[in-house]
């Protein structure tokens, strides 16, 4: 009896697991090839990695933060392990499940595949009657153009299917790209969304030839071109021609607005931040160089400006990013003063200014960094709001404000060289990590650590009223300069 029902199981399990067998195939080839999959009640999942491998995506897996990352061309796809969530083109989305990990990858339901991996120029498309996923890659030598707006203009990206020669005019308004026999599908490749200089995409099959053509709206310089072999992907930089030799009066291109920024001094209250030889707290210096931040600021056009804290009080560290969302804050400062455990000598010779931005931590430098000013968490009342899932979750959302984030870094370690000689800056002046108190803003937000309050120099720097306020103005100058790079870019 136990023999029979042995059987049974076997059977059911072969049958099962044949049932659950998923293929994917190219049109090209017309071969199958398996795909590892799981079959989970009604649901089939299949691995990431396996259909990225066969239509020609790249994968990376990042193990500390069970992330898989998944590359092809322009389309950038980031998933979690047990985690609904994913990230497309650095938006956050959601699946209707989590990808689960199984045989050492993410595994999603097939379903989602085609619609998650198709591209511009190859589709994907389940056949849930012969289980298998159909790849159809483009017939044409040009598969995509897009535009992406860069800092100093616009990166146009066309993608071919095959290395093919070509040639360009351009009689403004128009650029136009000539490939010698190639082949193109009209209604894919075109795009009527203005990106920058960019006004239009559009394309034209002649019989022996296909163009792209792109519509500008101001002149340019002379093209810049780049072409990945690997890839297939030809790069060209549009700039537009230098703004100086347009006349001053051109008011167009300034795009004057309020920006609301928010100034965080940190700690407060029963935590006193960091704490120096003499007695002097991280808390008190902070406040000081906020308020006179503040008051600079408030001088500036255009500016609204509020504080986390002006007095000595202490507030939870996901309050203060609460209070900046509220107030719609375009940027969100928050001011520290470092500090080092060790030998006396090590603090003697360790010394300096940096700036972070929220990220994973690069080095164990900006990780220690990040773990002292998340060390307030257990002072708080109430630490487990900040679980670990939500943690990656509100980082993920503050992803799209890296770029910015970091360029607001940039200009802060441009000014505090600039009028802060006295105190030199540790190693980068800019670094990554993964700070709470910049977690869940929704804004581009940045830590300064004006200095380490265990070196004696520093320390009698930033205890000091004048230096305070020289601090506080190069911080000004930064912010100044990132509201007016924010309302060029508006433009
Ligand atoms: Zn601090």
């Amino acid at each position: 009896m136990s023999r029979v029902k042995i059987v049974f199981i076997i059977m059911l399990f072969f049958v099962l697991s044949v049932d659950s067998q998923v293929f994917l195939k190219k049109d090209s080839s017309g071969k199958k090839v398996s795909v590892l999959s799981v079959q989970m009640e009604s649901v089939t999942f299949v691995s990431i990695t396996d259909i990225c491998e066969n239509i020609g995506y790249r994968w990376s897996w990042d193990r500390n933060i069970q992330q898989l990352t998944c590359k092809k061309n322009k389309r950038k796809l980031d998933f979690f392990q047990d985690n609904s969530f994913f990230i497309l083109d650095s938006k956050v989305k959601q699946l209707p499940v989590a990808a689960i990990r199984h045989g050492g990858t993410l595994l999603l339901p097939v379903n989602l595949i085609p619609e998650l991996f198709s591209e511009q120029g190859s589709e994907l498309k389940w056949n849930a009657g012969t289980r298998t996923i159909e790849y159809n890659k483009s017939k044409h030598s040009i598969i995509s153009a897009s535009c992406e707006k860069k800092k100093n203009g616009v990166l146009l990206t066309i993608e071919l299917a095959d290395s093919i020669p070509f040639d360009y005019t351009y009689f403004y308004p128009n650029l136009i790209f000539n490939f010698v026999k190639g082949t193109v599908d009209t209604q894919t490749v075109k795009d009527n969304n203005r990106v920058g200089i960019v006004k239009s995409i559009s394309s034209i099959q002649y019989k022996n030839s296909a163009q792209v053509s792109v519509m500008l709206a101001n002149h340019i310089e002379e093209p810049v071109f780049d072409y990945v072999q690997d890839t297939r992907t030809l790069m060209i930089s549009i700039k537009p021609l230098s703004i100086k030799k347009k006349p001053v009066t051109s008011q167009k291109t300034i795009n004057k607005r309020n920006m609301v920024i928010v100034i965080d001094p940190g700690h407060g209250g029963k935590d006193p931040g960091a704490i120096g030889a003499n007695g002097i707290k991280e808390k008190d210096i902070v406040l000081n160089i906020s308020a006179h931040l503040a008051d600079l600021l408030k001088k500036k056009d255009d500016i609204t400006v509020y504080l986390t804290r002006d007095t000595d009080v202490f507030i939870p560290l996901r309050d203060r990013t609460k209070f900046a969302n509220e107030k719609k804050a375009d940027l969100f400062v928050s001011i520290h003063a470092n500090a080092i455990s060790g030998s006396k000598t090590r603090k003697e010779s360790t010394r300096g200014y940096k700036f972070y931005f929220l990220s994973q931590a690069k080095n164990e430098e900006d990780k220690l960094a990040a773990m002292r000013e998340n060390a307030v968490i257990e002072l708080e009342e109430q630490p487990q709001n900040y679980s670990h899932l939500q943690n990656v979750l509100i980082d993920l959302a503050g992803n799209e404000y890296l770029k910015e984030s970091q360029d607001v870094c940039i200009l802060l370690d441009q000014k505090f060289n600039a009028s802060l000689k006295s105190i030199p800056k540790l190693h980068l002046g800019v670094g990554q990590a993964n700070f709470w108190v910049l977690n869940g803003a929704f804004m581009p937000s940045v830590l300064v650590e004006t200095g380490f309050i265990t070196n004696s120099s520093d320390l009698k720097l930033l205890a000091d009223k004048k230096y305070q306020k020289k601090v506080a103005s190069a911080i000004c100058d930064a912010i100044v300069n990132f509201k007016k790079e924010y309302e060029i870019g508006y433009e």
